[in-house]
């Protein structure tokens, strides 16, 4: 195996895209990843009897190489077309809000694109760079290093680093006893922003097991309060959204202490950033707080380096 010439921090989205846009240009490089595995904010998590995507739930292509990947992750079996039946809810009620976006989710959940984008790489998984290695270690025995981790993580490795502090977003799953008339619904009034039965993206094993996304104020506002607090307050919350009245059977709060931007329409000014001495930053907040946004950054940090 070639001795790898780049270190990566981060096994996200934008770290696998880093990793693959340089290997496809004959530079290996080696991942350092604190978690388990690769997926970062895409990964799935594990319950009892399954999985359920608590982070990205689904993710757009608007770029032409991102949209070339994810037909080849496709084909795959990879990743798959989710159409499910939105609504949007407001203070006026529910409404049906159907359009005709591609939406692609992994199959059988989210974290298998992170698997397929990470098959052919080079991962160390549980080393968290801060702890058991540090930066400057890695500066000294690799060529290039690209910082791929969310903003603030970042942050904590260079402290003069000027990105924006991203969001928090507390997230439940609840089993339900009762289907519902729609599968997702984008909600603009009180502490949720999005509410999805997971049973309806292809391939999952549940039949009615919906995910709760709270507003970043309202996870703000809440980021102290116990898991069963939380679980408890947002799936009241559902109640008041969901038309037919529910029972629920199991359920767990998750909270992603760096989730997204404040704001949707935040980018920076550059798809990554040179920190000098071929150190790069790279990550979804760089270009919008998005899947495909994730992918991008990573790229363009590989092509920087290739420069
Ligand atoms: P991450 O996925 O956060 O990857 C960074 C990696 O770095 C992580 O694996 C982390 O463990 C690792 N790491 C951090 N610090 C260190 C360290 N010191 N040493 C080693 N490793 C480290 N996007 C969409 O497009 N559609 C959606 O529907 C959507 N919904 C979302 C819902 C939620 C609840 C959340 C949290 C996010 C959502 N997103 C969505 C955003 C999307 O998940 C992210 O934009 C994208 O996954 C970010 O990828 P990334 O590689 O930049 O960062
Ligand atoms: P997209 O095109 O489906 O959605 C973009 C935005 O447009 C949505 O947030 C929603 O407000 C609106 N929208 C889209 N379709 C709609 C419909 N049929 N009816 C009503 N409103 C609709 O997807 P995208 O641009 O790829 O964005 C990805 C999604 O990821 C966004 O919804 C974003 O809010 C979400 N996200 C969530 C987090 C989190 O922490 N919860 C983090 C990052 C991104």
């Amino acid at each position: 195996m070639t001795t790898p010439q780049v270190a990566i921090i981060g096994a996200g989205i934008a770290g696998l895209a880093c990793a693959h846009a340089l290997r496809q240009h004959g530079i290996e490089s080696i991942i350092y990843e604190k978690s388990r595995g690769p997926g970062g904010r895409i990964s799935s998590k594990r319950t009892d009897n399954s999985s359920v995507d608590l982070g990205a739930q689904y993710f757009t292509a608007r770029d032409p190489g991102f949209a070339a990947l994810a037909l080849q992750a496709e084909q795959a079996g990879a990743l798959a077309r989710w159409e499910p039946n939105l609504a949007m809810i407001d203070d006026a009620g529910i409404q049906a809000s159907p359009d005709t976006q591609t939406r692609w989710v992994g199959a059988p959940r989210m974290g298998a694109f992170a698997h397929y984008l990470a098959r052919d790489l080079r991962i160390e998984p549980a080393t968290r760079i801060g702890e058991h290695r540090s930066l400057t270690e890695l500066r000294a025995q690799f060529t290039s290093v690209v910082i791929a981790t969310p903003a603030d993580q970042a942050r904590a490795l260079l402290p003069d680093l000027k990105v924006p502090a991203q969001a928090p977003c507390w997230a439940v799953w609840i089993d339900i006893d009762r289907d519902q008339p729609f599968d997702a619904a984008f909600v603009k009034t009180g502490p949720l922003r999005w509410i999805a039965n997971d049973a309806s993206k292809p391939g999952r094993a549940t039949r009615r097991r919906w995910v709760l996304h709270a507003t970043p104020s309202w996870s703000d506002t809440n980021l102290e309060l116990s898991a069963e607090q939380v679980l408890l307050k947002l799936t009241e919350a559902a109640g008041g959204l969901l038309p037919n009245a529910f029972r629920v059977e199991d359920g767990h709060a998750h909270r992603w202490r760096y989730a997204r931007p404040w704001d949707d329409q935040t980018a920076m000014a550059d798809a990554c950033i040179d920190a000098g001495d071929h150190l790069w930053v790279a990550g979804d907040y760089c270009m919008g707080g998005r899947v495909e946004g994730a992918w991008l950054s990573g790229v363009a940090a590989a092509q920087r380096i290739m420069r």
